[in-house]
């Protein structure tokens, strides 16, 4: 748990501090506000007094003047700190999800295996949705509240001091209930945001998954998994929004007490003629008014912890730091350097390592395929050598140079990775082979998707090029997908190229083109595949076979065929099955 202070500093520095003209004004005209409450019950006093009980005629137009010109300021001075607190949250929460996802985006790929995408999700939206609304009142009460409060004690006061103090000396019992409802209420709260997170997690699966549960039936299954989680969200909002409405009710008591006592003492003493009656309405204009401040400043805390609570994830996820980074003094990245080498090279998820003293070099300009069962490492090796993952011992290079010596970005420039999941984005065909890129002329582009065979279905799209590609590519195929990644990488061309080959059953017309243009991209660059069918990789250059994170053998494929080993087993069983 982040210390509340430390929590407020952060805000100023990193937020609040920029609008300093804007909030320094809505607090000036909040102030304003309070302290028309207070010039309002003193107006009463000469209300009843000269106007009501005296009769005075020539009174009348300048009580009511100053009663009107009271509301008016209020009006003003209201909508002014309205509007600029309203300004004021919704940049900063513009600029807090901004900066989240800048951040979110240096994090290493473990951070997000860790938190599912509908956990982040929730933190950049709903906490700070949460936060962007609270900064109205908590400066509310610091400025208007608090001048309208001691305006109004002043006023009673000056009425009669023994009157104000049997009004609030109920207050003081008030701290301990106060102190414990704020508590529960940051706890519920902290459980309500945990259980959002969930609830979105749950919704991202739920339509990534749509497919596999329509197939499997479990509509039901899923539906009650998220009405669980549904309930416990419910339940603890219940149980924050008790605790918030708990602090103005118990205000309400301690009013209700000192009311009683000012009612008995005073009016008696009213009725003795020891106090006018407009000193009475004034006091008790004053203090029925004060009340509202005081339930508003104590809702305060209970909003405050509500929004603390979140303060608390977004500044958690401010704290995470990414472990793979650029060197401080980047090596150079030689145009000569692009051998991939793997020497002794360990690495583990958690215990079981993944792999054990792996080495291989794949030489430059040549085909390297990498083979073995599942579960051997294959694409553990790619996580390596594009830096999303780190060895625990051993040394990944680019010919002389270690990967971790050179710039993240110069390194990940170098390389481009085509796999059978390939990622489209919810844009235009156009834009999922570009990737923001504006420095590609018509004529490249052209040859890129012709060499790609992305040219052979852009005519059967509505669009052509301009199609868009739909959520995460769905309106289009396999294979179709996994051409437009080809275009990218072409286009991209880089020296290094990792191809996770597809084995997703694409049609026979589909599987030649992509083959095709899988050959065309891997031409007189440095190609590692990892191959799940054999009879793709045959012609390669060298067959690194893995079992177990380790290399148990290399060589040309008639060389790996003879000698008979794991490549021989897994060669006859391929071409036994199919
Ligand atoms: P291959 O590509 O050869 O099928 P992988 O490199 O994907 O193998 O996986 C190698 C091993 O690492 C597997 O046993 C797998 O269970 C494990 N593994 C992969 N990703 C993770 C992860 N994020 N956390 C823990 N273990 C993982």
């Amino acid at each position: 748990m982040t210390r509340e202070r430390d929590l407020i500093a952060w805000i100023w520095r990193g937020y609040l501090r920029g609008h300093w003209l804007k909030v320094s004004a809505a607090l000036g005209l909040m102030a304003l506000e309070g302290g028309m409450l207070g010039l309002l019950s003193y107006m009463v006093k000469p209300m009843f007094d000269q106007v009501f009980v005296a009769g005075d005629r020539s009174a009348v137009v300048w009580v009511a003047f100053g009663v009107a010109g009271v509301f008016g300021i209020r009006a003003l001075a209201g909508f002014g700190h309205r509007v600029l607190m309203a300004v004021v949250g919704r940049r900063i929460s513009a600029q807090m999800q901004s900066n989240l996802l800048r951040h979110m985006l240096t994090l290493d790929a473990s951070y997000f295996r860790d938190n599912s995408p509908g956990t982040l999700i929730e933190r950049v939206r709903g906490d700070t949705r949460v936060v962007s609304s609270i900064w109205s009142a908590v400066l509310g009460a610091a400025g208007r509240d608090t001048v309208a409060l001691v305006s109004l004690l002043a006023v009673a006061l000056s009425v009669d001091w023994l009157w104000t103090l049997i009004a609030v000396a109920g207050a003081p019992l008030l701290m301990l209930p106060i102190a414990m409802l704020q508590r529960l209420v940051r706890r519920t709260t902290r459980a309500a945001r945990s259980a959002a997170a969930v609830i979105s997690t749950r919704l991202d699966e739920t339509f990534h998954g749509i497919n596999t549960i329509k197939l499997n039936g479990i509509e039901e299954h899923d539906r009650s998994r998220f009405d669980a989680v549904l309930d416990r969200f419910v339940g603890a909002e219940l149980r924050a929004a008790a605790g918030q409405a708990g602090i103005p009710a118990l205000i309400d008591v301690v009013a209700a007490i000192g009311f009683f006592g000012v009612l008995v003492y005073g009016g008696f003493q009213i009725i003795d003629g020891e106090k006018s009656v407009g000193e009475f309405m004034s006091f008790f204009t004053a203090m029925a008014l004060v009340f509202e401040p005081l339930r508003r400043l104590g809702n305060v805390s209970g909003t405050w912890q509500v929004a603390a609570a979140s303060l608390e994830r977004l500044h958690g996820v401010f704290e995470e730091r990414p472990t793979i980074l650029s060197p401080a003094r980047p090596r150079a990245v030689k145009a000569e350097d692009a051998d991939v080498v793997f020497e002794e090279v360990s690495f583990s998820y958690d215990r079981d390592p993944v792999l054990s003293g792996l080495s291989f070099t794949a030489r430059a300009g040549e085909t390297t395929a990498l083979v073995g069962p599942s579960g051997a490492g294959k694409s553990t090796v790619f996580a390596l050598i594009t830096r999303l993952i780190e060895p625990q011992s051993g040394r990944v290079a680019l010919g002389e140079t270690g990967v971790e010596e050179v710039d993240l970005e110069a390194l990940r420039d170098r390389i481009s990775v085509v796999s059978q999941e390939t990622l489209l984005f919810d844009d235009t065909i156009r834009e999922n082979i570009l990737l923001g890129r504006t420095d590609v002329d018509d004529e490249t582009l052209r040859e890129v998707i012709e060499a790609a065979h992305v040219a052979d279905f852009l005519d059967g799209l509505p669009r052509g090029l301009d199609t868009p590609a739909g959520p995460r590519g769905a309106n289009l195929s396999g294979g179709q997908r996994q051409r437009v990644a080809i275009a990218r990488a072409l286009l991209r061309d880089t020296p290094i190229l990792l191809l996770d080959e597809a084995t997703s059953a694409l049609d026979a017309a589909s599987e030649a083109a992509v083959q095709e243009a899988l050959e065309r991209l891997s031409q007189g660059r440095t190609t590692l595949v990892i191959a799940h069918r054999l009879s793709t990789i045959q012609d390669a250059d060298r067959i690194v076979v893995m079992e177990r994170g380790r290399v148990v053998d290399q060589g040309r494929h008639e060389e790996l065929l003879a000698r008979g080993g794991l490549y021989a087993d897994l060669h006859r069983l391929q071409f036994a099955g199919s």
